[in-house]
Formats: C-alpha cells, structure tokens, sequence
C-alpha cells in the first residue's frame, strides 16, 4: 500500500502503540493475547514503513528499543553490558548472503557459531570474583529487574565459580517440556506454552515457589573482565570452553562453520537443525548465528536493537489457510467456556486439523472473527494449531463471533474472571463429565475398565451424578446394556475396588480443584497437611497462611485451595469419598535406617550401570544415605559416580575437582545391594 506523508505517521503511530501494549502483555504480565507470528508480522510492517519514511522514525519506536520486561514489582538493576534482541532473518538464504556479507566486509577466514534460539527468558548473571553477585532480567536493556534469589533455586547456575572471574554471563532460562506439561495439567487457566510459565515463575516474589518449578538454563554468551594472569579470550568458543570449565550449562548442540563450511553445507545443517526441532526436551524457536572472533564483533558493535554481529533465524511455523465453518463452545470441569472454531479440514506440517481453540472472547475480537471468513491457521512450536489472522471476510457480512450470555448446556448465566468466561454451576452436565473423566484418568485416581465411554454411559443411564457415586452405584444396573457384559461388568467392579487403595496424594490431587494438582497435594502433605481434616480444619478457620508458610505454597495457590474446599459441593463430594472409603490420610515415611555416609555431599550419576538399572536405583541409595543428587556437573557437585560410558560429565567432573567413584567402589561404600 502507498501512503502518504500523514497516512504514514498515523499507522506508525499505531503500530507502536499496538506493539507496545503487545510488549507489556508479552514481557510482563507473561499473558501474550496475540500470537508471536502475528506480533512478528506488525514489526515488519512497522520498519518497512520506518525505512520508507525514515524522517518519521521517533525515539522510543519499537524497532529503535528491545521490548521491555521490566516491571514495577521488582527491585530494579542497571546492566554493565549491552542487553539487546536480535536481528532476525526467516530463510536459509538470507541466513547465508548475511554471513557472505559479513566476511566480504570483514574477512574472508571468519567463523560462525551456531546455536539454538531457547525459547525462554533472557538472564544476566553478574559475577564478582567468581561469586554469584546479581541476577537481572533483559528489562529494556539498560535496566533490568533483580531476581537474583528467584535464579539461585536453579541447580545448574553456579553460585561460585572455581576461578574469582569477574563478568557477566548471558543465558536462556526455560522449562523443560515433561516439566511444563506436569505442571500446566493442574491450573486452573494453563499457560499456553512453557516460555510464559518460566516468565511468570521467575518474576514471583517468593523463591521458594520458584523452588518448586524445576527452572533450567543455557548459558550462551561471556563478557570476562580483564584481570591480573589472566588471558582474555579472542574467540566466541574459547569463551563458551572457559564457561564449561567453570561449570556453566553449555547447549551441546552448539556447533561452528569454518570457512571451509560450502553453503550447501550450512543449508543442509539448517534443515537438519529445523526438523530435529521437535525431538529436542525444550522450546527453541529458531537458531542464532554469531561471529567467532571477538575482534570483529567490537568493530561491527550494536545498533540500539541488536548487536552487528549476531543474526537470530527464525523458524516458520507450517501454515494453511481454510474457512471457518462455525465456532463451538467447550465447557471445562472447572466451567472454564472455550470457544473452539470448527474449520474446513486442512493439512497443516503432517496433520489435518479441523478443530482450533480460540482461547477467549479478547482473541476472537482481536482477529475479528467472524463464521464463514477465510483464515490462515498456524501450528505453533509445530505442536498447537492456532488462528493466526484473517485473510478473506465472510460473503454474508456475519458479524464478529460473540459468546453468548448462557451456558450452551445448563442455560446458567455465564461469568467474567479475568479474560475468561465461566459456567458458574458446578451440576452442569459438561462441567460433571469434565470432573468424572479427570478424576477416572490416568495421572489421577486412573480405575481401569472405566474409561470414558463408560462413565458416558452410567451418566445418561442416571447412575451417577458426580464423583463420589462411582463407588455407591449398583454395577448389576449395567446388566442388558450393550456392550455390557457379566466380563466387563466384573472388571469395572474390580477397577473401582482397587481404586480404594490410592493413596491420599493422589485422591486429593484427582478431586479437580483448581490450583490442587499433584505437586500442591504432595508439598501440602510433605509441608504437614498428612489428612483431609487437617486441611478441611485450615479451610474452616480460613486460614491461608497456614498453606503460605509451606516452602513452594504461594498465596493466590492457597487462597483458592481454601476457598474451593470451602464450597458446599466441593464438600458434599470430599464427604461422599469418604463414606466410600477412599485414602484420606497419608502416613509418616519411614525414616530411612541407613548411616548417613554421604551427609553433606552432592552427588552426579552418569553413565550405565550392572547393579543399578535404571539408573535411579542408584540415585535413590545417595539418597537414602543423606546425599543430594544432581543431573549436571557443577562447581558445587562434589561426588560423580561414573558408570560406563561416561561422557562429558566425567571429563567436567575431573576439571572441577570432584570425587570421581566408579560402580565397585561405590558398591562397596554402601555395602552392596540386596
Ligand atoms: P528475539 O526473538 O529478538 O531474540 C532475542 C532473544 O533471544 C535474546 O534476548 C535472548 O534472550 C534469546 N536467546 C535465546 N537463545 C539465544 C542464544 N543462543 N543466543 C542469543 N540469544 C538467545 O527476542 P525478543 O526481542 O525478546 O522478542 C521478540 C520476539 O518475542 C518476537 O519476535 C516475538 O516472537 C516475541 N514477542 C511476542 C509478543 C506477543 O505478544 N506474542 C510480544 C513481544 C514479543
């Protein structure tokens, strides 16, 4: 589109507004509304008009300044290096005409480091004479906010260095994947994806919630100061090399063209690198290309966005464009309304998706959806498809789509909490189904034989009519059905019967209350809360800081907890198991009867073992003995026991001077296994 001089400054205007607000939700409340594709499209529009019209180019635009997650709630911190984004290319031949570019104008003989683009959170590490000093966010680059209790939770950041360097170091915090998916499976509203739970986490004011996320990090760029015996060094991996020896967490599958490295090479690894994406345990969100030699990088220096000398390669997630047949409503066990858009079936990266959440109404007005336009549909992190824009409107001039008042199954007027709309009766027939699906399923009470077409059909056959009645309900009532036979029946009997004996965790854990997933029911009971009436107790009088003062128990955790176990359904259910006579009281664990030889001392595990497969085995012997285990080597690592074929952590393990034991010899110290 041309426009002109007014019209320019006008969508300038806009796009940065829109950016910024996009910034704020994305950085700092860590609750994004637009997809990164869509944000990613509105910056391009935004510096391809700022190149037009260069004139119209202000200061604070959102291509002159790194998006900013500073936030008010934290203690701020001002950077000593520069904290900048990147700048960012989509194809392989933009990738390679830069590097081309690059050398032309530099030198023909330099490398390039390639690297992972970890989707998580920017950190600084400052270092004082090898002591952990600071910990502090990208901020808006010159600022950042200090979280330096919350990173000290995360095992593999060393708090002391071997050596007294002084420097910062640049690094990605994330959550692994497994990690992700057992925690979002108890919230309430689950993060969308794993980058914005880590961003919510390390910004909490309590370090012992952050504790109870198992954060990591990939340590990726060094800035050493200068100091007496010590020679600076002069490439990009002899800093990475230094950086391992002093038992930082390095991405192993970084790697480094050489000149020698043809083009056809450098294609065929970015292809490699964007089809292995799905395998690897983390988010990356694409690779980041850097110059080697230090030299170079200080004459190239910075712009105020990115440095010169480093180029991020963003993945593209696989599109398709389709029509939007209708949008349905999905009523969750929560009563939590989604509205989920029906599409005309289309292949998208090796699947056909015909179904797409939509979130929220906030979603739907922002696209401004409507039934019948043509869309484009994305899957995002390859995983989760996702309407990404509008292309075409609807024929028939149908208005953007509107949640209704109701509930579509009960007719209970809905609520507003927060961006999300709620069925607020908990007897809705979707919102029961919900509850009884999760409470049957695996992770939770898992009864075998009652999977969910069965407990369909006991609801429409009017046998139960929430949770608690799956263990009052005559199973002979079954008896004529189709489908039903005295087989089935009887092991249906017997899955129910079993179930009796879970234990207390996993019952309170599979009672769906928002906020009380496994790992809340595991640190209340380990933090005292061992029966149902020692919670029930708390809730009576109210008392939230009796949940808080638990290490990992947050207040808004333990103020919905109380209030949830404060609702009469909630307690008609809880008594109802109880008749039933399911676990409501976890017993003390036996103290372990072993000498505590390894008190004090932290342990490492690698490699393969005869007497101990899998290898937790042994894990659980350090453990039973005092010791502390670790799954990376680091300054603080005192012990490794090496099996076969020991890797890098053995040779790490020598460097840092911890105690290198091998299978029979620690046999030997714990007087073998039985
Ligand atoms: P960026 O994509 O420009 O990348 C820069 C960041 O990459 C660095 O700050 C660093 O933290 C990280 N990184 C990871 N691995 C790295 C490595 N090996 N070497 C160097 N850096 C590495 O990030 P940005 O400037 O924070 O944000 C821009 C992107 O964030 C956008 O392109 C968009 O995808 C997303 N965003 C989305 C929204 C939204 O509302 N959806 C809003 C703002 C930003």
């Amino acid at each position: 589109m041309d426009y002109t001089l007014f019209e320019a400054e006008k969508e300038i205007d806009r796009l940065s507004e829109l950016l910024r607000k996009y910034q704020y939700e994305y950085y700092v409340l860590t609750r994004p509304t637009v997809s990164d594709l869509e944000y990613d499209r509105l910056f391009d529009l935004l510096t391809n008009l700022e190149k037009k019209f260069p004139a119209l180019v202000k200061g604070d635009s959102p291509s002159m300044r790194v998006g900013s997650d500073l936030g008010s709630d934290l203690p701020e911190s001002t950077h000593s290096i520069p904290v900048l984004s990147l700048d960012k290319a989509y194809s392989s031949e933009e990738v390679i005409g830069w590097m081309e570019k690059i050398r032309k104008n530099n030198r023909s003989d330099l490398s390039f480091y390639i690297e992972e683009k970890i989707d998580g959170i920017s950190m600084v590490l400052y270092y004082r004479d090898g002591i952990l000093e600071r910990a502090v966010t990208r901020g808006n680059g010159f600022v950042g906010n200090d979280v330096t209790a919350n990173v000290k939770t995360i095992g593999s950041i060393p708090l002391r260095l071997p050596r007294p360097y002084t420097m910062a170091v640049r690094g990605e915090v994330y959550l692994p994947l497994d990690k992700f998916s057992e925690i979002n499976k108890g919230m309430e509203v689950p993060y969308a994806n794993p980058r914005n739970l880590a961003a919510g986490t390390i910004r909490r004011k309590k370090s012992s919630e952050v504790a109870s996320v198992p954060l990591d990090c990939f340590i990726y760029e060094g800035f050493l100061e200068e100091s007496e015996g010590l020679t600076l060094p002069v490439t990009h991996k002899e800093v990475l090399d230094e950086l391992e020896l002093s038992g930082f967490r390095l991405n192993p599958r970084n790697h480094i063209f050489t000149p020698e490295d043809t083009s056809d090479n450098i294609r065929k690894f970015l292809d490699s690198e964007t089809e292995d994406r799905s395998e690897l345990g983390y988010e990356i969100d694409g690779l980041v290309i850097k110059i080697n030699e230090l030299d170079i990088r200080e004459e190239l220096g910075y712009t105020g966005h990115h440095p010169r000398w480093a180029l991020a390669y963003k993945f593209e997630s696989p599109q398709g464009e389709t029509t939007l047949l209708s949008i349905t409503i999905q009523v969750g066990r929560t009563g939590r309304i989604t509205p989920v858009a029906r599409v005309e079936p289309v292949l998208i990266g090796g699947s056909t998706i015909s179904n797409v959440t939509l979130h929220n109404q906030d979603y739907i007005n922002l696209l401004e959806l409507a039934v019948g336009d043509r869309v484009t549909v994305s899957k995002r992190g390859d995983v989760i498809p996702a309407v990404e824009s509008v292309v075409e409107k609807n024929e028939d001039n149908y208005p953007v789509w509107k949640i209704p008042d109701k509930c579509p199954v009960c007719g209970a007027e809905l609520t507003l909490k927060g961006a999300h709309n709620f069925c607020p009766n908990p007897s809705c027939p979707d919102q029961v189904r919900g509850r009884l699906f999760f409470f049957v399923g695996k992770g939770q009470m898992d009864i075998e034989n009652l999977g969910p077409e069965t407990v369909d059909t006991l609801m429409s056959e009017g046998l139960i009519q929430d949770i608690q009645d799956l263990f009052t309900f005559d199973p002979a009532a079954l008896e004529g059905l189709a489908g039903f036979k005295e087989k089935k029946i009887k092991a249906i009997k017997e899955g129910i019967a079993k179930s009796l004996n879970r234990p207390f965790k996993t019952v309170l854990a599979s009672l769906g209350i928002p906020e009380l997933g496994s790992r809340s029911a595991e640190l209340l009971i380990e933090g005292g809360f061992r029966s149902m009436d020692s919670l029930l107790d708390a809730a009576d009088k109210n008392d939230i800081e009796a949940l808080v003062n638990i290490d990992g128990v947050g207040e808004v955790t333990a103020g919905i907890i109380v209030s949830e176990l404060n609702k009469p359904e909630v307690r008609k259910r809880i008594d109802g198991l109880r008749s039933a006579g399911l676990q409501f009281y976890a017993p003390e664990e036996e103290a372990s009867t072993e000498p505590q030889i390894f008190e004090g001392q932290t342990w490492c595990v690698t490699g393969s073992f005869e007497a101990f497969k899998p290898r937790s085995l042994a894990v659980e012997e350090i453990k039973k003995r005092g010791g502390k285990s670790v799954s990376s080597v680091t300054g603080k690592t005192t012990h490794l026991l090496a099996g076969e074929s020991a890797g890098s952590k053995l040779k790490k393990a020598r460097e840092n001077g911890a105690e290198i034991v091998d299978e029979a010899a620690f046999l030997s110290l714990i007087g073998g296994v039985e």
